[in-house]
């Protein structure tokens, strides 16, 4: 087991970010660092407080792969606590039960089970391309390669789609833990190489992602072999632009998602200024993945990436961490909006 600060950790809810961060990231070290863990104000600031599904399903995953008691894993739960014992790896299925995030779920359970010694295998159900979290192919192509390089072994598999509404979408993920983490250097973008935008439609007009496109190749000015349109299966229809770009060991996901009410050009306007601001900021890590790499830094330690402006998720983060163990992340705002973080 790593070791951390003493005692029980009591977090409130409410804090940064105020939503299922805290939980997820709670929860993670709490599985970690073997500590009793009580949460209150379970997502505070949104509209709808307490767990739904996709914390809920986390919550109960977590309790599952540390042995652990848990209190207030019910749907709108206001407040949890989780004692857990060792982690245990093995075959495991969590299902959400509607298109909540099964990344998120991942986010949960991922560190601790790359934490303690043996492999394991999940199988996760529910949305795999959700708004306000990463898709499938974020995990795929640009977290897990990092992770791999600090000594992680992963290999995550999409087995099906799943959008909002309907979700379906099944993730097997295969993680072998133990290994020893090495620290994590990337201050350096050096030269992207790689572009690539794909629209991935299902049961819908292919006009959807041909539009997408066409806002990428006039604003990015990406054309030809840059562009993809690729119609997948699934329980529901769905639509996602994801722009990924790669290059000396940093890549970066900008994604955006089909709503009802929302016209495709917007959707593609908002992955293409995501991505010009990542293209702009000269930084390597871009904003969601800083938030992603605290836990594997902090476990490493002696890691620094440089990266766009700490989001709320960022912070948070960096502060939930820091109810755990006495030196958390450190973030160096610069000039200019970039940022500087480092775990001792
Ligand atoms: P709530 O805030 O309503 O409780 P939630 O628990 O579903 O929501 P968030 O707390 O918003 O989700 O979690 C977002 C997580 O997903 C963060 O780790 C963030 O970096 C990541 N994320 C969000 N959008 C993207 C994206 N487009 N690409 C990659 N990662 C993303």
């Amino acid at each position: 087991m790593v070791k951390g600060k003493q005692s029980a950790v009591t977090i409130d809810g409410s804090q940064g970010e105020g939503g299922g961060q805290v939980l997820r990231t709670s929860l993670a070290l709490a599985l970690i660092y073997g500590k009793p863990l009580t949460l209150r104000r379970v997502r505070a600031k949104r509209k709808r407080p307490g767990l739904l599904r996709q914390h809920l399903t986390a919550l109960r995953a977590a309790a599952e792969i540390a042995g652990a008691d848990v209190d207030g894993a019910t749907l709108g739960s206001p407040e949890i606590a989780i004692r857990p014992k060792a982690i245990r790896h093995g075959d495991y299925r969590f299902a959400i039960g509607s298109a909540g995030s099964t990344m998120l779920v991942l986010q949960t359970v991922l560190w601790p089970l790359l934490s303690a010694p043996g492999r394991s295998r999940l199988r996760l159900e529910g949305g795999t391309h959700a708004a306000m979290a990463p898709p499938f192919e974020f995990i795929d192509g640009v977290l897990a390669p990092l992770l791999r390089r600090m000594g992680a072994a992963i290999d995550v598999r999409l087995r099906r789609h799943g959008f909002y509404p309907a979700g379906g979408g099944i993730v097997e993920i295969e993680v072998e833990g133990g290994h020893s983490w090495r620290p994590l250097e990337l201050r350096e973008r050096g030269e992207l190489r790689e572009r690539r935008a794909v629209a991935l439609v299902a049961n819908l007009s292919r006009d959807v992602g041909v539009r997408e496109l066409g806002v990428v190749e006039e604003r990015l000015g990406w054309s030809g072999a840059d562009l993809e349109l690729r119609e997948v299966d699934s329980p529901g229809p769905g639509n996602a632009l994801l722009l990924h770009v790669g290059g000396d060991g940093c890549s970066e996901m900008c994604s955006a998602f089909g709503a009802i009410g929302t016209r495709a050009e917007a959707v593609g306007r908002s992955a293409v200024e995501e991505m010009r601001a990542y293209l702009a900021a000269g930084v390597p890590v871009g904003r969601h993945l800083a938030d992603q790499l605290l836990i594997p830094m902090t476990l490493a330690g002696g890691s620094t990436i440089r990266t766009l402006r700490p989001t709320l998720h960022t912070t948070t983060n960096a502060e939930v961490i820091g109810a755990f163990i006495d030196a958390p992340p450190v973030i160096e705002r610069h000039e200019g909006g970039t940022a500087t973080i480092t775990t001792p």
